[in-house]
């Protein structure tokens, strides 16, 4: 990911809301990065648009080869269904609840481009370790486990890059340590960028790299504990 001046402005009931104003961020392929701020301070949007879900106002994207920027819609739909995995808020909100995790990961990976290769369901499913439970009802898994399958979901296509928005909020700490490995595992095994958000300091302080965004704009960035104010 690489951008520079990057704005985004919503324009909802007649006024625009500036969400980003000038953001410049660089993660390299193989990162683990953390994005952190307040409330409204922009993440989900950075997220959004380095996924291809909205267009930026002004400024520079670059995912990889793909330049955001002047990407057609058609373009932007292959990235998303093979070169971007996103897990949304909302733990499960991307999966079928009457399909198993064998066949979500499997529905998923039927959305990729068709030159495109993708492992067998049941490797996606061993690496975030749902294996044993890759064909239960999605019922019968616990917050956690459902919160996995998000993510197994979210990788079924083996892309690039992840995003993930708050994938271990609403989760005891149990959950969030697990789902928290699940994700260091994917980044370390397959070298797989992966860029998300947090609320939670104790997941950030895991992490190896950290970028804080305040009112639209870098407000800190750093390896983990030991963050710098951006002046
Ligand atoms: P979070 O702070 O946890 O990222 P928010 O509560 O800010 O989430 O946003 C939740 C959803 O509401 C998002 O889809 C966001 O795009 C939308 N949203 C946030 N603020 C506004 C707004 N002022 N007008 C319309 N939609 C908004
Ligand atoms: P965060 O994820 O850090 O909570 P967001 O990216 O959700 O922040 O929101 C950044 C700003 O943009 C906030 O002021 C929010 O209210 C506004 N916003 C988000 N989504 C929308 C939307 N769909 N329409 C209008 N304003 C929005």
């Amino acid at each position: 990911i690489s951008t520079t001046g990057l704005v985004h402005i919503y324009r909802a009931h007649g006024h625009d809301v500036a969400a980003l104003s000038g953001i410049g961020i660089t993660v390299r392929p193989g990162e683990l990065v953390g994005l952190l701020g307040p409330s409204g301070a922009g993440k989900s949007t950075l997220l959004q648009l380095c996924g291809g879900l909205l267009t930026p106002s002004a400024g520079r994207l670059q995912i990889g080869e793909h330049n955001l920027a002047t990407m057609t819609e058609a373009e932007l739909d292959r990235m998303r269904s093979g070169d971007v995995g996103i897990v949304l808020q909302g733990a499960g909100r991307n999966l079928i609840p009457y399909l198993s995790p064998l066949d979500n990961v499997r529905y998923a990976q039927q959305a990729a481009p068709r030159d495109r290769e993708v492992p067998a369901a049941i490797d996606v499913l061993e690496l975030v370790g749902l294996r044993e439970q890759a064909e239960s009802p999605l019922t019968a898994l616990t917050p956690g486990q459902v919160q996995l399958c998000a993510v197994a979901v979210g990788i079924a296509t083996m892309p690039g890059l992840l995003l993930a928005d708050e994938p271990t909020s609403q989760l005891d700490h149990h959950a969030r340590d697990e789902v928290l490995a699940a994700i260091r595992t994917i980044n370390q095994r397959t070298g797989m960028t992966v860029l998300l958000i947090t609320h939670d300091p104790e997941v950030a302080a895991a992490l190896p790299r950290t970028i804080t965004i305040r009112d639209g704009r870098i407000a800190a960035e750093g390896r983990s504990g030991e963050e710098y104010a951006v002046v």
